[in-house]
């Protein structure tokens, strides 16, 4: 069965999150941790947290994906913006520890100007200083589009980070589609050539999520401008075989396309049609 999900809004907790992908054929879905412009996390709600826990076992979920926020930047020239990272990071895997098993993902930064290679270093740092070994979370780097100053615009600096990280156990990749598409690899006409790439330069392995998405703009042109499903450059056919690609079928996709849940639940709906069991 395809494992699909979209990005939920916490606002009314985890429980009615829940409930809310399941009501629109979902069996996973994706969350903030915070406010994903910066900020406090609320306390966690532990009853909340539990309620949902034993309703997604239930429902045979598949696993959940948080998201950190996108004011988190690991290679900040900004000491301050760094230590935010490393304290919103540390409190967000804490909290992680009372949910079901699952992914956090992360966008792994901008390097404002420093150079990839000063900050893939800050990234690996970081990750050094906040995986702990007893930890559930398995952290995963986003693929980015390459826009600005972004870390993670291709496979091989993604390689360089989990080549610094020390306990690589906890370390994945979360595959967004647009965002690889955007970054220049022709997911549309050389699906399995990507692939194959990813897997010389990171494995393929480390691929635990896929965001799945389309993208408004053209191949290689660095914007990160998510489409609806079949609406954009990958278009229908392009997303058809993606999620039936023996290498990624029976990961969990997360759509990030612009929707409200109705749009949501047709998408997921579009998408198990198109999957063959
Ligand atoms: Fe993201
Ligand atoms: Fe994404
Ligand atoms: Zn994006």
């Amino acid at each position: 069965m395809l494992k699909i999900g979209c990005h939920l809004s916490t606002v009314k907790g985890y429980f009615h999150m829940a409930k809310e992908a399941k009501s629109i054929g979902g069996n996973t879905f994706q969350f903030f941790t915070r406010n994903p412009r910066g900020g406090k996390a609320k306390p966690l709600n532990i009853k909340d947290a539990e309620a949902m826990t034993v309703f997604a076992e239930a429902n045979g979920f598949a696993k959940l994906l948080a998201h950190a926020p996108y004011t988190l930047n690991a290679c900040s020239a900004d000491a301050r913006v760094r230590g935010f990272a490393l304290q919103a990071f540390s409190e967000d895997l804490a909290a992680l520890e009372y949910l079901p098993s699952g992914y956090y993902v992360f966008h792994p930064g901008s390097h404002v100007g420093q150079g990839a290679e000063t900050g893939i270093k800050l990234i690996g740092e970081m990750l050094n200083k906040v995986l702990k070994k007893e930890q559930k979370t398995t952290v995963l780097l986003e693929t980015m589009s390459g826009k600005g100053s972004e870390v993670g615009r291709n496979f091989a600096e993604l390689r360089a980070i989990i080549d610094i990280v020390e306990m690589k156990e906890k370390i994945g990749v979360c595959f967004d589609t647009c965002h690889v598409f955007d970054g220049g690899y022709d997911l549309v006409n050389d699906l399995d050539g990507v692939l194959s790439l990813f897997d010389d330069e990171v494995g393929l392995d480390r691929i635990r999520a896929v965001h799945l998405n389309d993208s408004l703009n053209t191949l290689g042109s660095n914007k990160d401008r998510h489409a609806g499903i079949g609406k954009g450059s990958i278009g229908l056919e392009g997303m058809g075989r993606i999620i039936n690609h023996e290498v990624l079928r029976n990961l969990p996709f997360y759509l990030e396309t612009p929707n409200e849940l109705e749009g949501y639940k047709e998408e997921i709906a579009l998408l198990r049609s198109m999957y063959r069991e």
